[in-house]
């Protein structure tokens, strides 16, 4: 690919980054083990504070035993909270999936809404997780901020807000609907692998060129001034 001339403005920058990380990453998918919306909505709650990979070892359990929403808003909260104990939270956890089973039963007819108004709810779910279903389990426009999400979109300056519904709604605006929910995931991607939250490997990233943080995510260029105040004899700003 030849270089890419650096975007004027976020849309230009979303629509670059965009590109590359399409490019990187085109086969991204969800990490949460699920055969139907009602599997992705249990791990996506039993995912919060817990890695991926943990939560697909814990699911196959739950979904063997409860394979409905009926069986699980009808289980033995108890029974339950042996199954999902290693993922942290777990009373908590227990009580939102079994709130959620229940209000699928009571309000939705036994079915995931495809709606975020609705999805946002029931229990155990904001609209991340919301946003997570719709975009994978039904492929409709929603675009999930985790922390990653939120981390890069800050540092490409898409945004500058840090509550994420705020970054989500701006984000919104300059990534197509279609395009949203594989966009999260691919910045979660280049989060876990590439910028990470303390290091960020700018020397590695497709992104460099274009991103207007690179190398200085972590002070280094502040850093870099600070010697040469000092060494000028002035007083230096902590970093
Ligand atoms: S250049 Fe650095 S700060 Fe920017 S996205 Fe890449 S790793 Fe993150």
């Amino acid at each position: 690919m030849p270089p890419m001339a650096r975007p004027r403005g976020a849309q230009a920058r979303a629509d670059a980054v965009r590109a590359l990380l399409a490019e990187l990453y085109p086969d991204v998918m969800c990490a949460l083990d699920h055969t139907n919306p009602y599997e992705l909505l249990a791990a996506t709650i039993l995912s919060a504070q817990c890695t991926d990979e943990r939560v697909n070892m814990v699911t196959p359990r739950l979904f063997a035993r409860y394979p409905t929403p009926a069986d699980l808003a009808a289980a033995d909260p108890e029974a339950v909270e042996t199954i999902v104990k290693s993922t942290g939270f777990f009373r908590a956890k227990t009580r939102s999936l079994l709130g959620m089973a229940t209000a699928l039963e009571v309000r939705f007819g036994g079915e995931v809404p495809t709606e975020l108004d609705d999805l946002v709810t029931v229990p155990g779910v904001g609209r991340k997780t919301g946003n997570v279903v719709r975009s994978v389990a039904f492929d409709l426009p929603g675009l999930p901020v985790d922390t990653h999400v939120g981390r890069l979109a800050r540092r490409l300056k898409l945004t500058s807000e840090t509550d994420p519904v705020k970054v989500e709604l701006e984000l919104n605006g300059l990534v197509p609907p279609a395009e949203r929910g594989r966009f999260s995931l691919r910045l979660i991607e280049h989060g876990r692998r590439v910028c990470d939250a303390r290091k960020p490997r700018c020397g590695d990233c497709v992104l460099a060129a274009i991103c207007p943080s690179a190398g200085d995510v972590v002070g280094v260029k502040a850093a870099v001034k600070q010697a040469a105040v000092k060494q000028a004899g002035g007083r230096a700003r902590p970093v």
